[in-house]
């Protein structure tokens, strides 16, 4: 017989979560205005709001903060932590910064002027808002297969070299700063983008002199892709994978609450002496000094120590495994999700499971309310609520899709739970048709309402 898969680790410590009574849900998501993030996480009994920071450390990583070193200039985890990423990145600068936002924010400072454009694969929200506060554009290059939940493309964050190679030619070279990969593509919904994409992007880098820069918190998840699905790819390490996709870009940017498996941090790579001593400027403004960066020292020797853990192939096997598995029972009982399934996220089509609520009482968020009644489960609306109002119009954007994101922190949850979470979107699978209401909007902010918005049940 064919032995089963199993994790590559076993559990030292565990940590109780509840869960709750089906009344004692109704009556906290209602106190909540029907908004997940202002529920308390004991109020949760599985947690899927996000993968950014929720990971599990290792025993190693754990080891890692007992050693740190709290010096505040030269600290020996600062090194253990340069050291790795030289190592597994092969830049010979870096920057520690408090978490991913905070690299792009000392980076963008350096290179991003008014009126620039930053073409790329459908940059992150916190990219994106780095970029349009310089009053800088960002410029989606996706190939149109990453729109579309039912194509199965295996690299479906791949950046169409067609449409960046049309922005390169037609906008003087001073107007672009760098172009920027988003490994894995996050908003496209945890799509990796291949090898050869990453070569093909890399060459019209250079044939028209601008710097490539990655952004590259899941990395590893992206990595793994490659190594299973790209031809030529599969004898491979992950770890040579790494360096070669990393041998493409002149700098990159990371937020380690991702692949790094820590609780925060992020980093910035460079290959550029010059760009290493003008950003150190900005480091120092907005992060801490160069050598801690808005990091203790614990936090950066286990930041090294995760970077190791999380580009060994067994780990990213029972990982993305891990998410497939709740994938493919969603799509056995019936409920559509988007394919191929990402790294770190299933993504459920609310447009399909609840075609009969108008689309102006928010489908998606609908879901994501019922998921909780049903089972404690807390997922994220990526809709309409998200989308917000048009800037002008201030009318609702209802965007083409409206899904529920279900992520998957890194080592936190067995098998069991995702069994459990499928079970409960099954259970609200089979009673939809009773599901007559959807939302109204009783409270919202003015920008990123989905935040705090307060909703009430559609009349
Ligand atoms: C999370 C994330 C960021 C921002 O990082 P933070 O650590 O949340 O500040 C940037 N880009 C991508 C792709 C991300 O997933």
């Amino acid at each position: 017989m064919e032995l089963p898969f199993a994790e590559p680790y076993k559990i030292k410590m565990v940590e109780p979560i509840r869960c709750s009574t089906r009344e004692q849900r109704l009556h906290w998501i209602k106190e909540a205005g029907y908004n997940l993030f202002n529920l308390k996480s004991d109020q949760v009994y599985i947690d899927l709001l996000t993968d950014s920071g929720t990971g599990a450390m290792s025993d190693r990583q754990w080891s890692e903060i007992m050693l740190g070193d709290e010096s505040y200039a030269g600290s020996s985890s600062y090194f253990k932590l340069k050291d790795a990423v030289t190592d597994i990145f092969g830049f010979e600068y870096f920057l520690p910064t408090h978490q991913g936002r905070g690299a792009e924010n000392v980076l963008f400072s350096v290179l991003v002027k008014p009126g620039d454009l930053v073409p790329g694969n459908s940059h992150f929200d916190t990219t994106k808002g780095h970029i349009e506060f310089r009053q800088a554009t960002a410029i989606d290059c996706t190939i149109d297969e990453a729109f579309d939940t039912t194509i199965e493309h295996p690299f479906k964050g791949n950046v169409d070299l067609d449409k960046l190679e049309r922005i390169l030619k037609i906008n003087p070279k001073e107007r672009i700063p760098f172009i920027i990969v988003t490994l894995t593509c996050n908003s496209s919904g945890g799509q990796p983008v291949s090898l050869e994409n990453l070569r093909g992007v890399s060459a019209l880098a250079k044939k028209y002199g601008i710097p490539l820069i990655y952004d590259s918190a899941r990395f590893a998840e992206n990595a793994y892709f490659i190594k299973v699905r790209e031809k030529g790819q599969e004898q491979r390490t992950i770890r040579e994978i790494v360096a070669d996709m990393f041998s493409l870009a002149d700098a990159m940017t990371m937020s380690s609450k991702k692949d790094g498996i820590v609780n925060i941090g992020g980093l910035i790579g460079m290959r550029s002496k010059e760009l290493h001593q003008q950003a150190s400027v900005y480091n120092i403004m907005f992060e801490g000094f160069i050598t801690y960066g808005g990091q203790a020292g614990r936090d950066m020797g286990a930041l090294a120590r995760g970077l190791y853990e999380a580009t060994e192939f067994e780990y990213l096997e029972s990982r993305i495994r891990q998410v497939a598995h709740l994938g493919t029972k969603l799509t056995e009982y019936g409920i559509a999700v988007q394919k191929p399934y990402g790294g770190h996220a299933i993504f459920i089509d609310a447009n399909k499971f609840l075609s009969h609520i108008p689309k102006e009482e928010f489908r998606a968020q609908t879901l994501a309310v019922e998921l909780y009644i049903e089972g404690g489960v807390r997922g994220v609306e990526i809709g309409a609520i998200m989308a917000d109002r048009d800037p002008v119009t201030r009318e609702n954007r209802f965007p083409a899709l409206e899904l529920v994101r279900l992520a998957i922190p890194r080592r936190v949850y067995t098998f069991n739970h995702m069994d459990y979470i499928a079970a409960s979107l099954a259970n609200v699978f089979e009673r939809k048709e009773g599901i007559r209401k959807g939302f109204t909007i009783e409270y919202e902010a003015p920008i990123l309402r989905h935040f705090t918005v307060r909703l009430k049940r559609a009349e």
